[in-house]
Formats: structure tokens, sequence, C-alpha cells
């Protein structure tokens, strides 16, 4: 009899336990190796955290302890938390390693039901929390499946102006006798996709762009070398008819390049929506605001036509694309503004004001039917602490942390514009943030965060009731 109440009582659980998916995302440097480290690290203290006060579940001690389990899908690299958390703990702190690929990692939190059947059956029961990292720049691929390879010619050739069209001299100079109606030659493709992929890598490092694509191109993943990642956009419209586009076969240069494009909308961006975000609950998108306030109004722009890129992602209207392809299940999105320990408190803010000025005009012209949307600000690793300074007899606000290299420094990194910066600030502007370092942590206790808990209880408050 007690072993069938037991078999019942696990029967009981197992059903009743439940799961959530998180995606993390963010363009490269957004800061979600960061955010994930903390998110897990925050978890394992539950228990014992002083930090966590907006978090309902913890406030009420309802969410007993979190542990670290095996992740299902056994194809997804893990996430590499205890590497971080080493960094992190090293003498000195140092940054953890950013992640280039999807990674995933799985929590079983132990919590005490308020709510529903779950109250009624068990005092205590299982969410088994999945959280999944993947690269911000994949997203903004999804635009391609509704473009053909002439048609995303035809726009790579158009955004080649300025800054892009300098930074694509090499490429175009090599290219300049490239001819797309001869024999297919894998090698000449090759070097020229090479000099391409290069270009895309300049306008991320050295032109502060963010909008680039084909996004696999900068963060391949496990792709890094494939053929399926060797093409690039035919910008010379001059040097083909329509016709010869449409007649181009396999043989010629031409035809190479367009099936290499098929192969990557089909094998690629395709089988990244329905392998993975088909299967996301919830996302957070975190967005560094910041550095583009400091590389000026080209680059902050750019991320703005970004971050517009990547929000069709979100939009479900009855015809979109994504709808067409599965049906997506995402009922929430948090926008977060990271690394708030890089400005003063009173700046705050104005950082989730400019945040929400983003990203409200896509949201706005969008149908994101069934999708509930938030901005925070937040710093997931404190690098910082506030205070103030005397200048010239007055009490301002300052930071206080250590440069990368170890030196101290205090500094009041300057004010972030309530809303869309226009050209007086650009000539005003006068920001100074830097990078600092980790500050010295204890093993035993949670990292330093700024509203890391306010992140928690929008993304899993709910679900711990
Ligand atoms: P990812 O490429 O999106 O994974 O970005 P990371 O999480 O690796 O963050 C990139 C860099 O941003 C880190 O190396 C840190 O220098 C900085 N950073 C990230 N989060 C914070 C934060 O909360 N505070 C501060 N001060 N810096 C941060």
């Amino acid at each position: 009899m007690n072993r069938f109440s037991n078999e019942l009582n696990k029967l009981v659980n197992r059903s009743l336990d439940r799961h959530v998916r998180l995606a993390v995302t963010g363009l490269s440097r957004a800061g979600k190796t960061a955010f994930i480290t903390s998110l897990v690290n925050q978890l394992m203290h539950v228990s014992t955290n002083p930090r966590l006060p907006l978090f309902t579940a913890v406030r009420d001690d309802q969410l007993l302890g979190a542990k670290r389990v095996p992740q299902i899908d056994m194809h997804v690299p893990k996430f590499a938390y205890e590497e971080g958390m080493g960094a992190l703990l090293s003498a000195p702190p140092s940054w953890p390693e950013p992640t280039r690929d999807v990674s995933q990692t799985r929590l079983a939190l132990r919590y005490k039901p308020q709510r529903g059947p779950m109250k009624l059956l068990q005092e205590t029961a299982t969410l088994y929390l999945d959280i999944v990292d993947y690269p911000g720049e994949w997203l903004l691929d999804l635009p391609l499946l509704e473009l053909d390879f002439m048609a995303w010619s035809r726009q790579q050739a158009q955004i080649l102006k300025g800054k892009r069209a300098e930074l694509a001299s090499d490429w175009l100079a090599m290219a300049e006798s490239f001819d797309p109606l001869a024999p297919a030659d894998e090698t000449l493709i090759e070097q020229v996709s090479a000099r391409f992929t290069e270009y895309l890598y300049k306008c991320k490092a050295e032109g502060g762009l963010h909008w680039v694509q084909p996004g696999r191109f900068v963060l391949p993943g496990e792709l890094a070398g494939a053929p399926v990642l060797q093409f690039f956009p035919m910008v010379w419209l001059e040097k083909i008819t329509e016709q010869q586009w449409a007649d181009a076969n396999e043989e010629t240069n031409l035809g190479m390049l367009k099936s290499r494009y098929r192969y990557y909308q089909q094998h690629v961006v395709k089988a990244f929506y329905k392998e993975h975000f088909s299967k996301f609950d919830r996302q957070i998108i975190l967005v560094d605001c910041l550095q583009p306030l400091n590389a000026g109004p080209e680059s902050f722009n750019d991320m703005r036509q970004a971050l517009d890129q990547l929000m069709q992602s979100f939009r479900y209207g009855r015809s979109s694309m994504l709808k067409r392809l599965f049906s997506p299940r995402i009922d929430k999105v948090l926008f977060a503004a990271t690394k708030a320990d890089h400005v003063t408190p009173e700046q705050h803010p104005n950082l989730v004001s400019l945040l929400q000025q983003l990203v409200n005009e896509a949201w706005q012209t969008a149908s994101f039917e069934g999708i509930k949307m938030d901005c925070v600000s937040l710093s997931s690793i404190q690098a910082t602490e506030p205070g103030f300074v005397d200048y010239h007899g007055r009490q301002v606000p300052a930071l206080r942390g250590h440069q990368i290299d170890g030196d101290a420094k205090t500094l009041f990194p300057g004010e972030v514009p309530r809303r869309l910066p226009n050209d007086t600030f650009w000539q005003q502007s006068g920001f100074d943030f830097i990078n600092f370092r980790p500050l010295e942590m204890q093993s035993d206790e949670p990292l330093p965060h700024i509203r890391m808990d306010k992140a928690m209880e929008y993304l899993l408050g709910d679900k711990l009731r």
C-alpha cells in the first residue's frame, strides 16, 4: 500500500511538474553571458539571498531552492557557468568569456505552490527552467526568408554608403573582376566570401555597426568554415540583366551563389526558428544603449535599425511569416538596458525611457498579438559603487570602480538622454563610459547586481505561484 501511494505520489508530481523555456538574447557584447551567469547564481543562492526583494517568490519564502540538473537537449552545448564564475572569483576578477553560439543550462526550482491544483495536491512542486542563450544577430536574418537572392543583393547594394562603403573597399576591389556568368569557381567564391565576411566583422568591430546580414557569418558557431557560409551579395547589379539572373544555373558563379543563399535560408535561418525559437516560452532581449551613445550617431541609428529588425521575430500577426512556419508561443518579452552600473543611479530612469523610445516605434507599428512587453534597466553583475564627490563645493553623483587594468577610478560618466538623441545632443555630448573590472567577490555570496530581481519577477514570477 505504502509503495503504491509512493508511486502515485511520484506520478502526480511528475504530471504536475512544470517547465519553462527562457530565451536570452541581444547583439554581441550586450551582456548575455553576464546576465545568465548572474541569473543562475542568484537562483542557486535563493534560500539565503537578501538581494532579491522584488522577486516575490523569494520575498514570500515560496521558492525553497534551486539546483542545476542535466539538460535534456543533448545536441545543444552547455552554458559555461562554472567557467564564468571561475573568472569572476579569480584574483583579480575578470569578466566571463562570451559564448558565440546557442548554449543552454537547466535548473530545477523547488517551490510551494500557492494556488490551483498544485496547491491541493502537493506541498512542494518543481519548475524546470531551461535558459537558452543565442546571439541576437541570428534574428537579423529573419527578413532573408522573404527575399530571393536578387532582392537581397539589391538591398545590400543600397546600404553600401558612407562608413559601410569604406569598410567594404577590400571586398569590392577584389570582386571587381568577378564574372558572375563564368563557370562556377569554388575557390574564387571562397576567397571573395572571406573578404565579404571580413567586411561584416569590420562593420561590428571598427564601425560600431550592428545590422549585419547574414548574421551567422559573424557568429558562425558550429558552421565556421562550412560552404553554406561562403557566398556574398551580387551588388554589381549592372553586370547582369534580369534574364541572366533568372537563367543562371548551378554551373555558373552566379548559380552557385544563388543555391548557397537558398541553402542558408532553408537550413540555417529556418532551422533556427523551427528547432529553437518555436520552443521558447519567455524572452529577454538585452540592449547595451550606452556603447552606441559613446560611439556616435551612425552607430546609434544603426543599433536602432538592428533592434527594429530583431523585433520582427515577435510579430505574430495572422499573416506573419513565423505563424506560417509554426505557432510561436512566447507570451512575454522583457527588454533590458544592461550595464546600468555604468551610469549613476539618478540616470537609470532616463536609461529606461531611452530604451522604451528605441523599441516603441517598432512595437507600435507591428501587431504583437498576445505578447506582453516591458522595459527595465539592470546590471547583471554590478562592477561600480555609486556615491557622491565634492565638485566646487557641490555634492555631485559619481561612480567608483576599477578599470580593467586595475587602476581605481571615480567619475561622473555623463547624462543619458531621456529621448532619442537629436543633433544638439551629438554636438554637445560628453560621454565617458569606460569598462570596469568586476568587484572582488566571495564564492558563498550571491553576485552583486541591480534589479535582476525585477527581471526575475517579470519573467518567472507567475510560474512560481
Ligand atoms: P555577450 O556577448 O552578450 O555575451 O556579452 P557579455 O555578457 O560577455 O558582456 C560583454 C561585456 O560587457 C563584459 O565583458 C563586460 O565588460 C560588460 N558587462 C556585461 N554586463 C555588465 C554589467 O552588468 N556591468 C558592467 N559594468 N559591465 C558589464
